[in-house]
């Protein structure tokens, strides 16, 4: 690391270890570090920058728009909210969104939108049945609703009322559901936990749990929105409509922003009951507008399907070749069992070949590639983690 920025990274909180590496820019699929060294980018921010690194639609939508008005606050109508919150509506089974800063930010408005409703309509019900392993965020509130191992204790006392049930088994939410329950919510594929979808019948055994008991249907789309599983929203290839939804990460293609949406049905909230300083500020949501028109564009998500499969097709082969586990997938969302703990040192090799991995867990590779990637990025990828694993045999 260059010295003159060596000297303030103590001053940085170390939430999470990091690489003595400081990224100065990015483009498309590839980042580039202080000594100009360039990155192949398959983490993309958390499958945030769904469109690459700078993509000429956002940075012209920012500049646009930052020029413009940065600024009125959530109290106000600006243009580019109603635009977005118009895109997202009418390209959704949904009627109203909530706009935030976070994926856990919109996670926590559906939990008070859901006991909201349990308030108005359900005699105070308030438990919402999640699931174990899944994440759902960061606030208290949602790593009490996330089921990662250790979470429950780390800052305890948690909030209550999240009892947790085992995916893709319905007999295990069944359980669960009593007078105090109010909805069901989880990711339509886990993506913390390594890329684990949701079984089409489990999810529609879900919604008619949900439908026989009167509870919300909450789905997490924070990782699987937004073209990242190859629909806009994963739920779409389940066919299945939940109630609330939270989108987050890919919307901004890098500039925070998330959402909320509801169907009219349980859209409740009364004046004052949601809030953010930052919800719907126009710059943020200039980003997401650039964003959904581009993924809304022809043949956009078709594109970044191709690039899901070519990427699949090509870690199949790798996991055959080196004797490796399975290949999990849903669009460009993919995760490769490794049979071994071998995932932090693979990223180690990785990024010193110029290649960024995430292993979600010491077990499995994850790949969140930029949707329109091109064909000769994910070759040069699929070469470079060939030659890797070659290296540490
Ligand atoms: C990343 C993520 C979140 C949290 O989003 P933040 O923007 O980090 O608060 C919530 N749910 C899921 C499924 C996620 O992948």
């Amino acid at each position: 690391m260059s010295t003159e920025l060596a000297h303030t990274k103590d001053c940085l909180m170390a939430t999470t270890p990091r690489p003595d590496i400081v990224f100065i820019r990015g483009e498309g699929a590839y980042l580039f570090d202080q000594n100009n060294r360039r990155y192949l980018d398959w983490v993309q921010g958390w499958a945030v920058n769904c469109l690459g690194h700078a993509p000429e639609v956002i940075v012209q939508a920012l500049s646009t728009q930052a020029s413009r008005l940065l600024n009125v606050g959530p109290a106000f109508y600006n243009a580019p909210a109603l635009e977005l919150a118009g895109l997202l509506i009418s390209n959704s089974c949904f009627d109203q969104v909530f706009f935030g800063s976070s994926g856990a930010e919109a996670n926590e408005g559906a939990i008070k939108l859901a006991r909201k409703w349990g308030q108005k309509y359900k005699s105070g019900a308030f438990e919402i049945i999640t699931f174990a392993n899944s994440f759902h965020g960061r606030t208290l509130a949602t790593m009490s609703a996330s089921g990662k191992v250790g979470w429950d204790t780390i800052f305890a006392p948690q909030v209550n009322g999240f009892p947790k049930a085992t995916l893709n088994d319905i007999n295990s939410v069944t359980a669960l559901v009593n007078s105090q329950t109010v909805a069901v919510m989880l990711e339509p594929i886990q993506g913390e936990a390594g890329v684990i979808p949701v079984n089409a019948e489990f999810l529609k055994a879900l919604r008619q749990l949900c439908d026989d008991n009167e509870l919300l249907l909450i789905v997490d789309e924070v990782q699987t929105g937004c073209g990242r599983t190859g629909t806009l929203f994963a739920h779409e290839q389940y066919g299945v409509e939940p109630d609330i939804m939270t989108l987050g990460k890919g919307l901004g293609g890098g500039v925070p922003i998330s959402a909320l949406l509801a169907r009219r049905s349980c859209s409740c909230f009364d004046y004052g009951d949601q809030g953010g300083t930052f919800g719907g500020n126009p710059l943020a949501v200039s980003a997401g507008v650039a964003v959904m028109r581009t993924l809304l564009s022809d043949g956009f998500l078709e594109a970044s399907r191709k690039v899901g499969t070519q990427l699949a097709e090509g870690l199949s082969a790798i996991s055959k070749e080196f004797d490796l586990g399975e290949v999990r997938r849903k669009g460009a969302l993919l995760a490769l069992e490794l049979g071994s703990n071998a995932g932090p040192e693979i990223v180690t090799a990785a990024r010193e070949k110029g290649l960024l991995l995430n292993a979600p867990r010491p077990h499995c590779l994850r790949f969140m590639p930029a949707l329109n990637s091109v064909s000769a990025e994910v070759d040069e990828g699929l070469g470079l983690l060939r030659q890797i694993l070659k290296e540490l045999q």
